[in-house]
């Protein structure tokens, strides 16, 4: 059983690698931005108090998402290992994880940190398309398509509200003051891999594959 976090600014293609380390490691995927956006869908008490914030690319609170972490750590997932994906977002977060870890009985076995020029992330994030179904992410053709989601089939594609442009470039800026701190404190404790996200996925599959054995 292994636990990994993954992190670095939006658009650097976490979400791809997430697939990967999941069926590889056959670990859970506990990504809080899916958890949140499910919320939303649901239209739960927890979807109605984060919708407008992340719409507007903000950070959710830290003491709401540090208690829906650890809720997910004391249930099935903490005793299967995971891939913790977009937690932790702050240096609060990160303080919170690493206390919280010994209380649970659990550790991190690689913090994966991945990172791209912001250029190449505004130019991806423009032109990504996410399903409602799968959560999985395309890129949008010149014509606007594809019309069904290349990974389920399902035509339920959509531009996330927070990949427009203004919005990407405060989720960039929140990730280099905010995020980029955490990652330290977790890599302060734990072991942590920095890896060039640039390339095609199987490329930086590669990569993180080699830091993992
Ligand atoms: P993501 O899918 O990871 O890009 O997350 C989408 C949005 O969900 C973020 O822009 C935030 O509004 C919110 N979110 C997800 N994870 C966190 C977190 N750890 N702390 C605060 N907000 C979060």
């Amino acid at each position: 059983m292994a636990n990994f976090v993954i992190m670095g600014p939006p658009g650097v293609g976490k979400g791809a690698q997430a697939v990967h380390i999941v069926e590889s490691r056959k670990v859970r995927h506990v990504s809080t931005g899916n958890i949140l956006r499910a919320a939303v869908l649901e239209g739960s008490d927890l979807g109605r108090e984060v919708e407008a914030v992340m719409a507007r690319g903000e950070l959710v609170s830290d003491r709401l998402m540090i208690a829906l972490v650890r809720r997910t750590l004391e249930g099935p997932e903490g005793r299967s290992g995971w891939l913790m994906d977009g937690f932790p977002r702050t240096v609060d977060q990160a303080d919170s994880l690493l206390e919280m870890l010994p209380e649970v009985g659990q550790a991190i076995d690689k913090v994966i940190v991945l990172d791209v020029p912001d250029d190449e992330i505004l130019r991806r994030l423009r032109g990504r398309l996410t399903c409602r179904s799968c959560s999985k992410t395309t890129a949008k053709t010149p014509d606007g398509g594809p019309e069904t989601c290349p990974a389920c089939g399902q035509d339920t594609l959509y531009t996330r509200q927070d990949d427009k442009e203004e919005t990407i470039r405060h989720r960039l800026d929140i990730f280099r003051s905010q995020t980029r701190p955490a990652a330290e404190r977790l890599g302060s404790k734990y072991d942590l891999a920095l890896i060039d996200g640039l390339g095609s996925p199987d490329e930086v599959w590669q990569r993180i594959a080699s830091v993992l054995e």
